[in-house]
């Protein structure tokens, strides 16, 4: 599996797309750089699957309607899945950025996760929002805006953050990244 970053929109949000062979993709945590995702996955002749969303942030879930226009299949965990409906949940009203509503297809689970022929792990790591997860791929752990590496973890002060969760996700996280590529959701 090919791994491709975007940085797109104000926020300098990292877009992960995965090349998973056979020109399809995945693409995690598409942001607020419609255009800039959307001219890479053309000029790799990808087609987009499904998109996975660490969590419900709008800066992280932006372009998914855009994606779900164009038939990908929409995953977020269940608890952050109402984020993807609400302007204030999502925190877009804080940027003056009008999220486009978008329904998910399914919930990534705590544990494997399959999706047509791709497996990966989810993590649930509440802290930075209640229901954001890491999700591993083979070596990569996509860790959203849980974990930055070097010790740098997420924000907590938001509407649904919470410090005492975010402590038990580092703790929890330690194995499961273990050896694993960090690739955050912002640099
Ligand atoms: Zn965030």
């Amino acid at each position: 599996m090919k791994v491709h970053k975007i940085i797109n929109g104000k926020m300098q949000e990292n877009c992960y797309v995965l090349d998973l062979g056979k020109n399809q993709a995945f693409v995690i945590d598409p942001g607020l750089g419609t255009k800039d995702i959307l001219k890479t996955i053309d000029s790799l002749k990808l087609k987009v699957i499904a998109v996975l969303l660490t969590h419900g942030h709008f800066d992280h879930i932006y372009s998914a309607a855009k994606f779900k226009s164009l038939g990908a299949k929409i995953y977020i965990t269940e608890k952050d899945a109402p984020k993807l409906l609400d302007n204030e949940l999502n925190m877009g009203f804080m940027f003056e950025e009008e999220v486009e509503a978008c329904l998910p297809d399914g919930f990534l689970v705590e544990g494997k996760n399959k999706i047509e022929e791709a497996e990966f792990e989810v993590v649930f790591s509440p802290g930075h929002t209640s229901g954001s997860c890491v999700i591993i791929f083979d070596n990569f752990a996509f860790t959203g805006d849980t974990y930055f590496g070097d010790g740098i973890y997420g924000r907590c002060d938001f509407l649904d953050g919470n410090i005492q969760d975010m402590k038990e996700s580092l703790k929890k996280l330690v194995p499961y990244l273990k050896g694993k590529k960090v690739l955050a959701g912002h640099d």
